[in-house]
């Protein structure tokens, strides 16, 4: 090993993502000395390779399709010379996005007084990690290890990365909109980039193991996803599996065992994503595990007094706001404070068209956790806001206790309802009951006044519908 220098630090950071980042933005403000060490970008997957570019890569989709197929546009009296697509013009401003991001986390990590390294980090024991940058190698000695390396995408035996097979990363680095694309894996990233690639012309195909698209959300909340996929010409194939991709064609089964071939330029693998693990030598540490993941307590300590995990990391949800949340804590915790990740609910928010939040229980979770509740759906179709943007597909659902109306859940299906994701968690996080909700004045017109009405349906005194 050449070049070796020593240095040492109260906490070390391994993996500069959501979780690790923030967890060091949190300790340096908090006084700790602190050494984050990241071997690739600091913003880790969220905002190189995720949740940002993403949701850039949809907005763009959004827009161009909204021009293309001007419906919306028509009935308000908006005529349009036809819109032309300039993808690489799309992928550069996607990209502006992410480096502006990114030049944030570095001046926050900076005004923390954080000391970052590039370079990938690999742990001797408990209490020390070398850190290969390039500039030479560095052994870094702790007295509180995190370990917050995140995860990456996972391989199918039968569509190994590579060539027309892609994973996200790929998939969202792609200069052109290919003709043809086939999307294995209806989850949130199949859905969101299928959805999203669609809209930029692209002929999409998802295919898709379990029967139904989205299985992580109740069929209430996918149907609207599954009308507009039709649509926009998706073809969804669900119960089928993927068995191999060969000269522009990807061979699956069904569940009746036959076999079909989808013409596709390009194959986008999302099947899941699996923690990374195996890179950081953690197998010199004694950790337990929890299946693949690193087994953490409520306060994200592993089984090693001093050492931490968060993040994608710890297992699922693997979020990015569940990433930072954690990250924050475990800093404040090194810092002498007493806390626990005891959220009651934490967001799932899919960037489909329509969105799609879920925080807390489904009525069917809720009905097998506490027995008789209560809900009420309010639908958009009612609400003047969404109709002024002629966008009034979906619903609020709110589930709370029978008998004491304590609010236990809220989803909803429409436009832009990712926006509405915090007033639903404020009030799960509030303890809040039903007549909270239906006692706090909601803005007109607003599609929040859906929650507000939601809860009224769900107390047996709508008024708007
Ligand atoms: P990561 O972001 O994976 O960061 C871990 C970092 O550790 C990486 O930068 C890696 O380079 C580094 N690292 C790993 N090993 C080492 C080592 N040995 N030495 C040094 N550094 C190391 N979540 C949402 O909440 N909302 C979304 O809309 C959303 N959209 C997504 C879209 C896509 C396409 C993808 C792929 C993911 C999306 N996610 C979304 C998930 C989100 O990106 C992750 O949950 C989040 O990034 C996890 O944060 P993390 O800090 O645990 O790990
Ligand atoms: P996912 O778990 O959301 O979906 C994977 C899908 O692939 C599932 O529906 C599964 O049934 C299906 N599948 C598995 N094996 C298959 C096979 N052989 N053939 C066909 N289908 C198969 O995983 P993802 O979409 O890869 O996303 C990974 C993770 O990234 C998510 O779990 C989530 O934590 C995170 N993410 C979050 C967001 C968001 O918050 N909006 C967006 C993107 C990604």
């Amino acid at each position: 090993m050449t070049n070796m220098a020593d240095l040492t630090c109260k906490v070390l950071i391994i993996g500069g993502g959501p979780g690790g980042y923030v967890a060091a933005i949190r300790a340096g403000e908090l006084g700790l000395d602190t050494i984050l060490v990241e071997d690739g970008r600091f913003g880790g997957a969220c905002l190189h390779v995720g949740c940002i570019p993403s949701k850039a890569i949809i907005e763009a989709a959004d827009a161009f399709h909204a021009l293309t197929h001007p419906h919306a546009l028509d009935a308000i009296g908006v005529a349009l010379a036809p819109p032309k697509l300039d993808y690489a013009k799309t992928v550069a401003g996607k990209d502006a996005i992410v480096a502006r991001l990114a030049t944030g986390v570095g001046a926050l990590l900076k005004k923390a007084r954080v000391r970052s390294l590039r370079g990938r980090a690999t742990v001797v024991d408990g209490k020390t990690a070398i850190a290969h940058a390039d500039t030479g190698d560095q052994r870094i000695a702790c007295e509180h290890l995190v370990i917050a390396t995140g995860s990456e995408p996972m391989e199918l035996p039968a569509l190994p990365f590579g060539g027309d097979v892609l994973s996200s990363t790929e998939a969202l680095a792609l200069t052109q909109v290919p003709p043809s694309l086939a999307v294995v894996g209806a989850g949130y990233i199949g859905m969101e980039l299928g959805m999203a690639f669609a809209k930029l012309g692209a002929r999409v195909t998802v295919v898709e193991a379990l029967p139904k698209i989205l299985p992580l959300y109740d069929e209430e909340l996918t149907q609207p996803v599954g009308r507009r996929c039709a649509d926009l010409g998706i073809e969804l194939m669900v119960g089928a599996k993927a068995l191999g991709f060969a000269k522009g064609a990807l061979k699956v089964v069904g569940d009746d065992g036959r076999e079909k071939t989808i013409a596709a330029d390009k194959v986008l693998v999302a099947v899941g994503r699996r923690p990374r693990t195996d890179g950081p030598g953690l197998d010199k540490l004694d950790l337990t595990m929890a299946g693949p993941f690193i087994r953490v307590d409520q306060r994200c300590a592993t089984s090693m007094r001093n050492v931490w995990a968060i993040g994608d990391v710890t297992g699922e949800p693997m979020l990015a706001h569940r990433a930072m949340a954690q990250g924050e804590m475990v800093a404040e915790i090194i810092a002498g404070e007493k806390r626990a990740f005891d959220k009651v609910a934490i967001p799932a928010v899919c960037f489909t068209d329509p969105e799609i939040v879920a925080v807390g229980l489904s009525p069917e979770a809720a009905r097998a956790a506490h027995g008789q509740i209560v809900s009420g759906l309010f639908p958009f179709r009612a609400n003047g806001r969404a109709m002024t943007k002629h966008k009034d597909e979906g619903f609020v659902r709110i589930v709370a206790r029978a008998d004491n109306h304590v609010v236990l859940g809220v989803q909803a299906v429409g436009a832009g309802v990712s926006e509405l994701s915090a007033a639903f968690a404020l009030a799960l996080e509030m303890g809040a009951r039903l007549e909270d909700v239906a006692g706090t004045v909601h803005a007109h017109p607003t599609e929040s006044e859906a929650f507000h009405e939601a809860a009224l349906k769900a107390l047996g005194k709508p008024l708007h519908v």
